[in-house]
């Protein structure tokens, strides 16, 4: 209990300090935060705070400055805005964990983090570096009487969904998540891949084991049981395909789509693919419909993790892929933050992946191997990962651009934050990942 109260007191200490903090930084000028205006129903006299009857929380997976510029001048080009860059607050966060061995770190540690307002080591699903669970915001918005539900291209069991909806040291324990979402936090809404996690050996479901990929067969491995069958006899609507998405008209639903992750990764030269059956934005859309039915609110986590993986593999084109579907479905979510302005809508990602950055094409400045423009090769003054391109420049004046890697991991730098809604004014500055939970909590339970 002493985590608890932790938790508790660091949320209560801070609760006013970020207002305080985003007041000085806008100086209180509603002008120059007219659609924050706009939304901030609760507290006319301060618009962008107040509580949110609902949360909608977009991560991209791996994505910082680098991938939300590559994905700008990708879509629309020098003169335009991606959706998630017109929401009207900004602010930047740090994400390193706490982790003896690590200073940069992973999506579990991240998540928890923006879960419980609590540090913790990189494998971590919202338990603290001692191993005690956390109170998550996926629990506590249930236990508040709102709806909850989680959506992605990653298994639905994977490290982000996990650290909102449940508590265990470790991370790769993906059938016991689903079992404490089936047994415990109860999100109404379940939309992803990663049904090898619902399905014990010898029961393969929907999605059969990859032939021909001793290294990656994707094979059911539920060590609980069949879990899709204890979630039908919970109520859920079980669905695996994009009709039966659409026919699905229950108040649980759970939709697996993929053995694991919503696209494949493979080795490399023989092709990264991004093309998931039900499109990120589509499962949005779905997930909102049921949501909504809750008068008392809701919280949606969503999550693109196609940004951090193709990121991994230094693929620049499927990166780009994932910024659009990403994109896609934060148009949708803005497009139901516009008919209910008591919803707080915030995008970020959880750390940085790749070490991206973005170039002007110049042959004499490759650095490295693995990417389509060559360079110098490892170990003979190039680094180990590449440069993709050139990319065309949205809007058709001709203009190119560079991916240039120079990682195939997480990095240290610093995500953006963009929100609108109750709330969202106190994510207007620089702080810890730790914060956005802070202000999660306040707009949804204080
Ligand atoms: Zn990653």
């Amino acid at each position: 209990m002493a985590t608890t109260t932790t938790t508790t007191s660091t949320r209560r200490r801070r609760r006013w300090l970020p207002i305080c903090l985003a007041t000085a930084l806008v100086g209180g000028g509603t002008a120059l935060v007219p659609a924050v205006a706009a939304a901030g129903g609760s507290d006319p006299a301060h618009p962008g705070h107040g509580h949110a009857r609902s949360v909608i929380f977009v991560n991209g997976d791996g994505m910082a400055a680098a991938h939300r510029e590559a994905g700008r001048l990708d879509q629309v080009g020098l003169d335009g805005q991606l959706a998630m860059d017109l929401l009207p607050v900004t602010g930047l966060q740090t994400t390193d964990p706490r982790d003896p061995e690590a200073t940069v770190t992973d999506s579990a540690a991240a998540a928890s983090a923006w879960s419980t307002g609590v540090k913790t080591y990189n494998g971590a699903i919202s338990v603290d570096v001692a191993g005690h669970p956390l109170p998550t915001i996926g629990a506590q918005a249930r236990e508040a009487g709102k709806a909850t539900g989680l959506v992605t291209t990653a298994q639905v069991t994977d490290a982000t969904p996990a650290a909102f909806f449940s508590n265990t040291t470790d991370r790769g324990l993906q059938d016991q998540i689903a079992r404490q979402y089936l047994e415990r936090s109860r999100p109404q809404v379940v939309l992803g891949g990663g049904e090898d996690w619902w399905r014990p050996a010898g029961d393969e479901g929907v999605f059969p084991p990859r032939a021909g990929d001793p290294a990656d067969p994707e094979v059911s491995r539920s060590t609980q049981g069949d879990l899709v069958a204890e979630a039908q006899q919970l109520g859920y609507d079980y669905v695996s395909d994009a009709a039966g998405l659409r026919a699905a008209d229950g108040d649980h639903l759970l939709g697996l789509f993929a053995n694991e992750e919503m696209f494949q990764m493979r080795p490399e030269g023989q092709g990264d693919e991004y093309a998931p059956v039900v499109p990120l934005a589509d499962m949005t859309r779905k997930a909102l419909d049921v949501l909504s039915d809750d008068r008392d609110g809701f919280f949606l986590l969503v999550e693109e993790e196609g940004v951090d993986e193709m990121s991994h593999d230094n693929n620049g084109t499927r990166m780009l892929q994932a910024m659009r579907a990403l994109d896609d479905a934060v148009q949708v979510a803005r497009d139901y933050v516009a008919a209910h302005p008591d919803t707080l809508l915030v995008v970020t990602g959880d750390h940085e992946c790749g070490g991206l950055t973005i170039e002007d094409v110049d042959p004499a400045d490759e650095s490295g191997p693995g990417g389509t423009l060559g360079g110098a090769p490892a170990g003979a003054g190039g680094t180990v990962s590449g440069e993709d391109g050139p990319f065309a420049v949205a809007g058709g004046n001709g203009g190119t651009f560079a991916l240039d890697w120079t990682t195939t991991s997480h990095t240290g730098a610093p995500t953006v934050v963009t929100a609108e809604g109750p709330g969202s004014r106190d994510l207007v500055g620089f702080y810890p990942n730790t914060h956005v939970h802070e202000v999660l909590a306040a707009a949804l339970l204080g």
